[in-house]
């Protein structure tokens, strides 16, 4: 056979498997959607996606690949990367630390001794990299936000109003957290701007396809599989992918490590997307929520298919994985 005959089987291959997972995994239906966002308890809870995005941009779909919902704090990780490029490591450092803190997200937990968010996957650090976005007022900070996520879609994203205008309703956990970073010099006095545009980072609607492109686009050193366009610097990637291994999945994190071993991000939306560095993003989407807020169909695929395919980052032979 030759080598692209057996890449074509390959992921053939992978596509049946996604096919059987879904048709094995749709009549799972523990836990809940989030509710504590009351718009996002309207979503249909048996919604059910697998998607795939390889970094030279073939697509696997199955499933509702195609129904849109908010990414939540999937943003959180895009988010960090345009606030490292636009000011490097250390001026970010200063006010958002790397480490795992086994809180929930939305713990009201700083790094007292540093005197700055413990790291950028929690609320405190994503609302402290929020603040970091460019432009004057509201509008040209969302505009910012809007042509950063057109890069990586390849496409101009849509805001859910609802969802946004519900988190600004019921959002009084993140305003505490805010207010406490204010009081503690770590954020601007622009607090209310800067959750407005927090919450509309998170209400951004995608689709699993998109997830998974974001993904291939992180794993391909940056560049989107299909436009080319160098999305986010090649070293940026290095420590998106660091804290996407180390935080991304709430305080499930380590046990995500150890027996999935993909840098991945979810999101209370009930996505979750998996970056396999050199091959490409894996995303899933399914709204029913564990204790931890990860979706609890998400996490067995991700398990079973890590398994199947030996997707474990520190796996011996990584068969995945292209020479470069
Ligand atoms: N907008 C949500 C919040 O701030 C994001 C949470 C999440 O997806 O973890 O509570």
């Amino acid at each position: 056979m030759t080598e692209d005959a057996e890449r074509q089987a390959r992921l053939a291959w992978f596509e049946q498997t996604c096919s059987n997972l879904h048709e094995r995994l749709s009549p799972l239906t523990e836990g809940k959607p989030a509710s504590y966002i009351p718009e996002l308890a309207t979503v249909d809870p048996d919604r059910f996606a697998i998607a795939a995005v390889t970094t030279d941009g073939e697509h696997i779909q199955v499933g509702d690949h195609g129904d849109a919902f908010t990414i939540q704090s999937i943003s959180k990780l895009l988010l960090y990367g345009l606030a490292l490029e636009t000011h490097g490591r250390e001026h970010v450092l200063e006010r958002v630390g790397v480490a795992p803190t086994g809180d929930s997200f939305n713990a009201i937990v700083l790094d007292d001794e540093m005197n700055r968010a413990p790291n950028p996957m929690v609320n405190a650090g994503a609302i402290a990299v929020t603040d970091l976005v460019v432009g004057d007022g509201l509008d040209e900070r969302v505009e910012e936000v809007r042509s950063m996520y057109e890069r990586y879609l390849g496409r101009r994203p849509e805001i859910d109003r609802a969802v946004w205008e519900s988190e600004r309703a019921t959002g009084n956990r993140n305003r505490a957290i805010a207010y406490l970073m204010l009081s503690r010099g770590i954020i601007r006095d622009r607090v209310e701007e800067t959750l407005d545009l927090y919450f509309a980072q998170c209400s951004v609607l995608v689709t699993a396809d998109d997830l998974a492109t974001i993904g291939a686009t992180i794993a391909n050193h940056g560049v989107h599989p299909e436009t080319g366009e160098q999305v986010v610097r090649s070293e940026v990637t290095r420590d998106l992918l660091t804290v996407a291994l180390t935080c991304g999945m709430y305080d499930y994190a380590g046990e995500w490590a150890f027996s999935v071993g993909i840098p991945a991000k979810s999101g209370v939306g009930g996505g979750i997307v998996g970056i396999l560095p050199g091959v490409g993003g894996l995303a899933v989407f399914s709204p029913r929520l564990d204790g931890h807020g990860n979706s609890v169909r998400g996490l067995r695929v991700f398990e079973e298919l890590s398994q199947e395919f030996e997707m474990h980052l520190f796996h011996p032979d990584r068969p995945w994985r292209r020479a470069d």
